[in-house]
């Protein structure tokens, strides 16, 4: 990256720079400086010149999605819990960020924490809401020390609190701390914990819209979705969607790793191909190795082989091949990678973070990876493989929560598209990958 001037560089030149525009530019502790990028331009915008509605018709013309993972529209959201009934209503902002190598909340948290004050304060003009929370997990303390200054420093500009900037609406903040429970990043899980009671999701309906903190309508998003607030109130919905494609507008934060020479996070526009983004931003493979496959939406996601890698990356797209964009870790990986492997890693992950309270999550996330076990022990059998998908496709089918439904995602997909890997390791009891970390190669 060195090599060449900054803007000659298609990792800086390819970037759309929206939820990430202030990291790195300025000082996470200066409010002033913050404020001099148009910090707080919206919130004044919002209380002084335009109206509640006038703010959910920007957001549904930017067609903003939840970032989070769910990408469900933004606009929509709020619009439900605002139009929910009841006097005492909450804004929460999700931080519990727990897939494997996405890092994009901790940096907006850590470097641009005002965003969220404001957007949240925004929020909860829009809805009614006198009260939020930001629910960040523990291994984040630069991120939670940040924003407890950023918060101090809003309540002393009068931009949080009582008569927030001299007018009648007063709204506060209070950080939760989470635990470090994987499955505390869904809504309903993270809601009960807030709640001080154990982080198990809840059956839905009802939404969090409707009855959701302390059975009161709730609006929930996740760290990048708030930081896109601000900037889409200023310029408009429009100017939004004017990047990214059909069903897939905007912009979106990438983290990328693994087998890339260019690692960590990028913002591009949707619908950017899989191609450009892993060579051209990425850089490619090292050590001049062959691309072998691309792991988005971490352990409820999926592997994309190199043969799509010429596809665009939007919400219907991703689901076609079997993934999702999930929050944007995005995992590349190298011709010696054995993909039974990477299947394994995963589902030990939700096997681990699996909360329990239904039995196809519980029980069979466990029944799977013994398969597994013994087909990465050479012990497998081709009744095996059957075995592993059906369950799979069960454990989606029936699950309560996000979790369990996409538990399987990443050894489904590597059935899908490396059926012969599989095979191998059952037939041969052998694996023609290199850095398979069970069996030896061929
Ligand atoms: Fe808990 Fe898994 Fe059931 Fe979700 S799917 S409620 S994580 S057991």
């Amino acid at each position: 990256l060195r090599e060449r001037p900054q803007e000659e560089l298609p990792f800086f030149t390819e970037q759309v720079r929206i939820a990430t525009r202030n990291l790195g530019v300025i000082d996470p502790l200066s409010i002033d400086e913050y404020i001099a990028r148009d910090g707080y331009f919206a919130l004044h915008k919002v209380l002084f010149e335009i109206g509640i509605d006038d703010v959910i018709e920007i957001l549904r013309k930017s067609e903003l999605k939840g970032r989070g993972g769910a990408g469900f529209p933004t606009w929509m959201k709020w619009d439900f819990t605002k139009k929910a009934e009841g006097d005492t209503k909450y804004v929460i902002c999700n931080a519990d960020e727990g897939d494997p190598g996405a890092f994009m909340d901790r940096a907006v948290l850590e470097g641009d924490p005002h965003s969220i004050v404001e957007a949240m304060t925004i929020a909860a003009r829009v809805v009614g809401a006198q009260k939020g929370f930001v629910y960040v997990r523990a291994e984040y303390p630069l991120a939670i020390e940040r924003l407890t200054h950023a918060m101090k420093m809003a309540r002393e500009y009068g931009f949080l609190g009582e008569n927030i900037l001299g007018t009648d609406f007063s709204f506060d903040l209070e950080i939760r701390i989470g635990a470090g429970a994987f499955v505390c990043g869904e809504e309903t899980a993270l809601i009960n914990s807030i709640e001080g009671k154990r982080g198990i999701p809840r059956v839905k309906p009802p939404f969090p819209a409707n009855k959701g903190l302390w059975q009161k309508p709730t609006l929930l998003n996740n760290v990048e979705t708030f930081a896109n607030i601000p900037p889409i109130i200023n310029n408009g919905g429009e100017w939004f969607s004017q990047f990214g494609v059909e069903g897939s507008r905007g912009t979106k934060v990438f983290a990328l790793a693994g087998n890339v020479k260019n690692t960590g996070l990028v913002e591009v526009p949707m619908g950017i191909t899989l191609r450009k983004l892993i060579f051209e931003i990425g850089g490619g493979v090292p050590g001049g190795k062959k691309l072998k496959a691309i792991q988005t939406g971490g352990p409820s996601g999926g592997c994309i082989p190199l043969e799509l890698i010429d596809t665009p990356i939007t919400y219907d797209n991703m689901k076609k091949l079997g993934t999702i964009i999930g929050s944007g870790g995005m995992i590349v990986m190298d011709e010696d990678s054995c993909m039974v492997d990477v299947a394994k890693y995963f589902l030990e992950f939700t096997v681990e973070e699996s909360c329990g309270q239904c039995t196809p999550c519980r029980d069979g996330t466990r029944r799977m990876l013994e398969i597994l076990e013994r087909i990465t022990s050479g012990e497998g059998t081709m009744e095996d493989l059957q075995l592993l998908k059906d369950l799979g496709e069960n454990i989606m089918a029936t699950s309560l929560c996000g979790l369990g439904q996409t538990a399987p995602q990443p050894v489904i997909s590597t059935m899908r598209y490396f059926w012969n890997e599989y095979e191998a390791h059952v037939k041969d009891g052998r694996c023609p990958a290199k850095k398979c970390k069970s069996l030896t190669r061929v």
